[in-house]
């Protein structure tokens, strides 16, 4: 059995673990062994639908020793006059660059991918390897570092809680845009299950991709208020929305009486936006978007609100609070894991 030690054993090479490897690194004369059971670092990005890219600008995302981004501003799309949102592959590019031009390079890190952690005891890690099935010990030295608390649901790798039958054409987001490939029957309608940020994302590159609206139906078991991209931009232009949109926060905090009075009076300060305005909220998961993008979004009128999937059925989809029929030709996207 291979026998290593080290100073800090991180489990979890994502966003979390190497931006805590990449300040200990600066700050520290510290070993540090990082283990992960993704074949790439980054985490979950390792397992992101490919028209994914971040929330939030690219500024405010990654290490501390490497930028992400080039600080631009987008000039075409619904995120136009607003800063870079880094894609998937970008983010997946960018923790790859921070682990082989930042870390390994220090002589200091040790990377072991496709590693499960077992257990610590006595100061000894086990560890391992997926592919292998070899194990190994590692002695910490300094300290153990759970760097997998985030661990984010995303449909890539989540069963969906609902039954399907025989014949029904369910897919995740990723295998919608190999769509190219089925040889199937051309989708007669779209059918978006969930009403997170990833249904949002969907139903954004859907219409995108020319799919008239009319052909898209969205199961929305709660509608979600999100935070307003505006008001997340770097840099002094955006200085009245971003320091300003946190006063309006802090007043909002203050003044509210409920927490729908609250989210109302973020609304009315241009923090929160909503999807349909003509229904109240009930959920926050801070997906964040463009005003752009919601106006895109309230195109779609076909929005089901009967609660959350619990089979669907050629035709037809069981919900909570009843049935709804669909044309038997229906592709249904999952969107319905819980990320965070
Ligand atoms: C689609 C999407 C978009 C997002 N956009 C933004 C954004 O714009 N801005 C923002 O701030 N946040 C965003 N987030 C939040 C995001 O979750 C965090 O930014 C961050 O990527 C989470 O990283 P993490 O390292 O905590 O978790 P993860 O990326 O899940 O990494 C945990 C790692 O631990 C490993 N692991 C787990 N168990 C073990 C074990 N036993 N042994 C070894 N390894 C193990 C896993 O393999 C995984 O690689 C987004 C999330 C999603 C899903």
């Amino acid at each position: 059995m291979a026998q290593h030690d080290t100073d800090y054993l991180i489990i979890g090479a994502g966003a979390t673990g190497l931006a805590f490897a990449d300040t200990l690194l600066q700050e520290s004369d510290a070993h540090i062994t990082l283990v992960d059971m993704h074949g790439q670092p980054g985490g979950h990005w390792n397992d992101a639908y490919p028209f994914v890219s971040l929330h939030q600008p690219s500024a405010f995302y990654g290490v501390n020793s490497l930028a992400l981004g080039t600080h631009r501003k987008d000039t075409v799309g619904h995120n136009a006059g607003l800063y870079e949102l880094a894609s998937g592959a970008e983010v997946s590019g960018y923790f790859q660059q921070v682990m082989h031009q930042k870390l390994l390079p220090s002589g200091r890190v040790r990377y072991l991918p496709m590693s499960r952690f077992e257990g610590l005891e006595a100061g000894t890690a086990r560890v391992t390897s997926l592919l292998s099935g070899a194990d190994s010990t590692i002695t910490v030295r300094r300290k153990l570092v759970d760097a997998r608390h985030f661990s984010p649901s995303v449909p890539a790798t989540t069963k969906p809680k609902f039954s399907v039958a025989e014949g029904v054409h369910l897919v995740t987001p990723t295998q919608l845009t190999q769509l190219w490939q089925d040889t199937r029957e051309r989708p007669a309608r779209f059918c978006i299950l969930g009403a997170g940020k990833t249904a949002m994302d969907a139903a954004v590159w859907l219409l995108e991709c020319g799919v008239p609206q009319t052909a898209i139906s969205w199961v929305m078991p709660r509608d979600s208020w999100v935070v307003n991209r505006l008001t997340t931009q770097p840099g002094e232009e955006f200085f009245k929305h971003s320091i300003g949109g946190q006063l309006a926060q802090m007043k909002a905090l203050a003044e509210a009486s409920s927490v729908a009075d609250l989210f109302e009076r973020l609304e009315a300060s241009g923090q929160m936006l909503r999807i349909d305005t003509q229904h109240t909220p009930r959920m926050f998961h801070y997906a964040t978007l463009s005003q752009g993008e919601v106006q895109l979004l309230r195109q779609i009128q076909h929005v089901i609100r009967k609660g959350r999937v619990l089979a669907i059925e050629r035709g037809a989809l069981v919900l909570e609070q009843g049935r709804e029929a669909l044309h038997e030709n229906t592709l249904f996207i999952n969107c319905t894991a819980s990320a965070v």
